[in-house]
C-alpha cells in the first residue's frame, strides 16, 4: 500500500466543484489583486482567530518579515527564537537586519524552553518569537511573562498551528502579532503561496497595511502618519515639519514608506475562504488520527509526541522519535510509507548562520532531536486502514530490530 506523507488529492477532489465555482467568479470579475475575496477572507480569519485585525500577505515568511518591521525591529536588535523550526523563522529576523538568538527547546514538546530565555536577554533584545511547532502551542504564559517583565514584543509564528489553542485562546492572538502561512501543505493550504498577520493593535494593522503595498496611497499615508505620531489628517500632515519637503497625496503612485509587494491574491483568497469552513472538522480529524497513533504506538520503540494539558494541538505533523531513525525510515520506505525528517539540521548549525559562531553542543536538545525525529503520515483524509498498515509496519520493525 502506497502512503505518501501528505495526500492533497483527496481533499482537493472533495472540494473540486465548490472551488471551480469560486474560481469562475474571480475570473469573470477580473479583480485579481486586493478585491472582495481578500477582504472577506481577512474578516473571516479575524473572526475565526478572535483577533481584531487580520492582514493578508504573500506568504508566511513575509508575514514574519512584515511583523518584525512593523515593530521597528532592525539592525543591532536581537530577537529570541527557537532553533528547532523551519528556516524562515530565523531568516525573517535576519532579513530585517536583526540577530536571531537561539534558545534550546524541550525534548518532549519540541517547543522553546521558556526557562532558558532569561539568561540570554541583553540590552539589545527587542522581541521573543516563539513557534508553535508541529501544531502545538508554545508555553505562552511564561513567554508573555518574560516579555512583560522585560518590555519585549512577542511575535507568534503560528504558521503550523492555525486553530490551535493555548488555555482556550487561539494562537496568533496572544502576543503582539501572529503570523500564518497558507503554503499548500499547512493545515489551511492554498493552491500556491499565501500568508496572514493578526494583531489586536490598530496601530500595527495600519503599518502592516501600508508596508505590504510599497508604502503607497491611502494605506501608505496612514502607515506613515501612525509611525510618525501624526493624526491621519492630510491637511495637518502638510502643515507639519514636512512642509515643502513633500506633498500629501493618496495616489497609488505616491509612496510614503519603503515597503514591500506582499499581497494575497483573489484566486488564493477565494479558495482559502472555502477551505476555512472545513478547518475545524479537519483539525478534529487530525486529532483523532493522532490519538489512534498514540494509543497503538505507545508500547513500541518510538517516542510519541507529548502534548501539554494546557493546549489544544492541531497536529500539523505527527513527529515521533527513534534512536534507529534512518533504519526505521528506510524500512517504512520499503513498504511504500513516506516519512519526513523534521528538522534534520538545527538552525544554529546551518551554514547560513556560521557567522553567529554557534558550535555543536551549544543547544543540546535541539541537536538531540534533529538526529531522532521524523513525521509519520497524518492528514484528515488518512484512512484507518492506511493507519493500521503504518502501525503494523512499525511493530514489524520492532520485532526485527
Ligand atoms: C511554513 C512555515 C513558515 C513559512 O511560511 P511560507 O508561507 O512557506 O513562507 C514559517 N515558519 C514556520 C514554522 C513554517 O512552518
Amino acid at each position: 500500500m502506497q502512503i505518501p506523507l501528505l495526500n492533497l488529492k483527496r481533499q482537493t477532489k472533495i472540494l473540486n466543484d465548490e472551488i471551480i465555482k469560486a474560481l469562475d467568479k474571480v475570473i469573470s470579475d477580473t479583480n485579481f489583486i486586493m478585491g472582495t475575496e481578500v477582504e472577506g477572507f481577512e474578516q473571516e480569519i479575524a473572526d475565526f482567530l478572535d483577533c481584531k485585525y487580520a492582514i493578508s500577505c504573500a506568504n508566511g515568511t513575509d508575514a514574519l518579515i512584515l511583523s518584525l518591521e512593523s515593530l521597528g525591529i532592525t539592525k543591532g536588535d536581537e530577537v529570541i527564537t527557537t532553533p528547532f523550526t523551519f528556516f524562515a523563522t530565523a531568516e525573517a529576523i535576519s532579513r530585517v537586519g536583526a540577530t536571531p538568538i537561539f534558545i534550546d527547546v524541550r525534548r518532549d514538546t519540541y517547543n522553546i524552553d521558556p526557562y532558558q530565555i532569561k539568561k540570554h536577554l541583553t540590552s539589545k533584545t527587542k522581541a521573543i518569537l516563539p513557534v508553535h511547532i508541529f501544531g502545538q502551542p508554545a508555553d505562552m504564559d511564561k513567554v508573555m511573562d518574560i516579555a512583560k517583565q522585560n518590555n519585549l514584543y512577542v511575535i507568534e509564528d503560528a504558521c503550523q498551528a492555525i486553530g490551535a489553542k493555548y488555555k482556550d485562546r487561539k494562537v496568533g492572538g496572544i502576543g503582539d502579532i501572529g503570523c500564518f502561512s497558507f503554503y499548500p501543505t499547512k493545515n489551511l493550504g492554498a493552491f500556491g503561496d499565501g500568508g496572514m498577520i493578526t494583531t489586536n493593535e490598530k496601530r500595527l494593522a495600519l503599518i502592516l497595511k501600508g508596508l505590504r503595498v510599497h508604502g503607497s496611497g491611502n494605506s501608505g499615508r496612514k502607515a506613515y502618519n501612525v509611525i510618525n505620531g501624526l493624526s491621519d489628517n492630510e491637511l495637518k500632515f502638510k502643515e507639519t515639519k514636512y512642509k515643502n519637503k513633500t506633498v500629501s497625496q493618496s495616489s497609488k503612485y505616491y509612496n510614503y514608506l519603503i515597503g514591500y509587494n506582499s499581497r494575497l491574491d483573489e484566486i488564493q483568497a477565494s479558495i482559502l475562504r472555502i477551505k476555512l469552513k472545513y478547518l475545524d472538522i479537519w483539525n478534529q480529524k487530525r486529532k483523532e488520527i493522532a490519538m489512534y497513533y498514540n494509543e497503538k504506538l505507545k508500547n513500541t520503540s518510538l517516542t510519541i509526541p507529548y502534548v501539554s494539558q494546557d493546549v489544544k494541538s492541531v497536529y500539523h505533523l505527527f513527529v515521533v522519535q527513534s534512536n534507529k531513525r534512518e533504519k526505521m525510515i528506510n524500512f517504512l520506505n520499503e513498504k511504500e510509507i513516506s516519512t519526513g525528517r523534521y528538522y534534520p539540521t538545527s538552525l544554529h548549525l546551518q551554514k547560513a548562520y556560521h557567522d553567529l559562531n554557534y558550535n555543536v553542543g551549544d543547544l543540546k536538545n535541539a541537536e538531540y532531536l534533529s538526529k531522532r525525529t521524523f513525521a509519520l503520515p497524518l492528514y484528515p483524509e488518512l484512512s484507518r486502514e492506511e493507519q493500521n498498515y503504518i502501525i503494523e509496519a512499525i511493530y514489524e520493525f520492532d520485532k526485527k530490530y
